[in-house]
């Protein structure tokens, strides 16, 4: 037990000093590419981590129905400035985009079984965050304001959309009974201590990445313009192996699923952690863009500077703003806001994933940040504005309590519910002791981004932007079938979209 502790801990900043010293000088000189190198064509041997994107030569299918207006191939490519929106005319984009919606029809992913799994005592990942969460949403009431729905769990074939076949073989078959016949897979696949076999492992996954991609397809579907799925949010998952408590990377997969019906996808992250599962896996597009904030520096998992701006067709579609410890809600609202208005203006997304990892909050067990909820809720507000299909998963969040209070905080807001700060009587209401109140404060910890060191970042970021291809399009044509389809069971089948089910509410329980 001692041993899963020592090694989770170091999942915090001092996961760098059991990095072997080649390494540590590799994440001390920010050179992160050392560390990840999606793709090397220089090296043969070693297949690219990131997505080899097929669907940029295959491109998209129009839907059977538009669910929302979508911006055309020719109507992008004849756009000058940031500002011109051919649905809008007369409104800049970020105006219209943030013409006001007034009711969201927000679906809510829940599995009654998530809250079951542990990953180990002593393990700093505890699922029942996720029960305890769902509990104090009931008990506000906010299950009223939601489509409640219990997601398909996802299977290993789904999976294999974008992990090896190697390695989804091997969650699905190893138990903490039959590690013994798996010792060579556990290091091959880092499997073992921060991400340990246990009991119901690949049901775990299947829940996770099934809520994410029933998420996707609310959206698809035109059935919903926010899809919640607090079980998912597990960035740190690779393509062929776990990592940082993340083995089935729900959000890829939930990206894949919105690039099937959509143009440009956003993928925002505010957890404390670089999310370096999913940048690595659309490094080299630009069908997504992904835009971490994150502590870097001496902090796991030591990639995410500045300078990593995605590679080859994905060039300047990653972005990163690598920040210090400490940050307060004011100065991180600094950085996020400009960040995002930018990249909603050059970008163009018509679909966003936001993940919402909770330890980027202040007194985070793990993390080293300083926000209030209100900090941290403020970024799910500030996306929220702009009306665009969106995607709401979870990801870290180590002191468990303050995970439930911001994830119901945040839900309230995507439902337009004030929710009263003393806490309503819940199944777990001894955690929220001594005050019983739904707030998070931030405490009096130093903050270590200055507003020069900011500035600096902010204009960096702002230059890459600038060099991209102004909101990249691609043409319409076949897309793959739907995960969860009516048809699954046949690989082969690609479905007519006129077939597809108009009530999206076969496709779920
Ligand atoms: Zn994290």
């Amino acid at each position: 037990m001692l041993h899963i502790r020592r090694r989770t801990l170091e999942y915090s900043d001092r996961r760098i000093h059991s990095l072997p010293p080649l390494a540590q000088a590799a994440v001390a000189v920010g050179s992160s590419k050392a560390a990840k190198s999606p793709t090397d064509p220089t090296d043969p041997t070693d297949p690219p981590s990131s997505i080899p994107f097929d669907l940029d030569q295959r491109d998209l299918k129009a839907p059977a129905f538009a669910p929302y207006p979508r911006v055309q191939h020719s109507e992008v490519a004849n756009l000058e400035t940031p500002g011109d929106n051919p649905l809008t005319p007369n409104l800049t984009s970020a105006e219209a985009n943030m013409v006001p919606n007034p009711k969201s029809r927000v679906s809510y992913f829940y599995d009654t079984d998530v809250g079951n799994y542990h990953y180990g005592p002593g393990h700093p990942m505890k699922p029942h965050r996720m029960r305890m969460t769902h509990n104090l949403i009931l008990n506000y009431g906010l299950d009223k304001k939601l489509d409640v729905l219990k997601p398909r769990r996802a299977t290993a074939k789904e999976m294999a959309r974008i992990h090896t076949d190697e390695y989804v073989d091997f969650l699905w078959r190893v138990t903490p009974d039959t590690m013994d016949k798996f010792v060579a897979h556990q290091s091959k696949f880092n499997v073992g201590e921060d991400c340990p076999v246990f009991e119901g492992l690949s049901e775990f996954c299947s829940i996770s990445a099934g809520g994410s991609i029933g998420a996707a397809q609310k959206l698809n579907c035109g059935d919903s313009d926010i899809a919640i799925n607090w079980s998912g949010g597990l960035h740190h998952a690779k393509k062929r192996e776990a990592s940082g408590f993340c083995y089935v990377n729900d959000i890829a997969l939930a990206i894949m699923e919105l690039l099937k019906y959509h143009q440009r996808v956003l993928y925002i992250d505010i957890d404390v952690h670089h999310g370096d599962g999913v940048e690595e896996l659309f490094y080299t597009t630009d069908r997504v863009m992904t835009v971490s904030f994150h502590k870097y520096g001496d902090y796991f998992p030591g990639t995410g500077e500045l300078g990593d701006i995605g590679q080859g067709k994905g060039k300047h579609y990653a972005v990163n703003v690598p920040l210090r410890q400490g940050i307060d809600d004011e100065t991180y609202a600094s950085i996020f806001e400009p960040t995002i208005q930018a990249v909603m203006d050059w970008y163009r997304p018509t679909a966003i994933v936001l993940q919402c990892g909770a330890d980027s909050l202040s007194g985070d067990r793990l993390g080293c940040f300083n926000l209030s909820h209100k900090g941290h809720a403020n970024c799910v507000k500030f996306v929220k504005k702009f009306n665009v299909p969106l995607v709401i998963v979870g990801g870290g969040g180590y002191t468990i309590r303050n995970v439930c209070r911001a994830w119901t905080y945040e839900t309230g807001l995507l439902v337009g519910e004030q929710l009263d700060p003393e806490l309503p009587y819940n199944d777990y209401f001894d955690y929220f002791g001594p005050d019983y109140r739904l707030e998070v404060p931030s405490s009096n910890m130093e903050n270590g981004n200055t507003p020069a060191y900011l500035e600096k970042i902010r204009l960096q970021v702002l230059q890459n932007l600038s060099n991209t291809k102004f909101a990249p399009s691609v043409q319409m044509q076949d897309v793959p079938p739907d995960f969860f389809s009516r048809d699954d069971e046949d690989e082969d089948d690609i479905i007519n979209p006129d077939s597809r089910p108009r009530d999206c509410r076969e496709l779920w329980e």
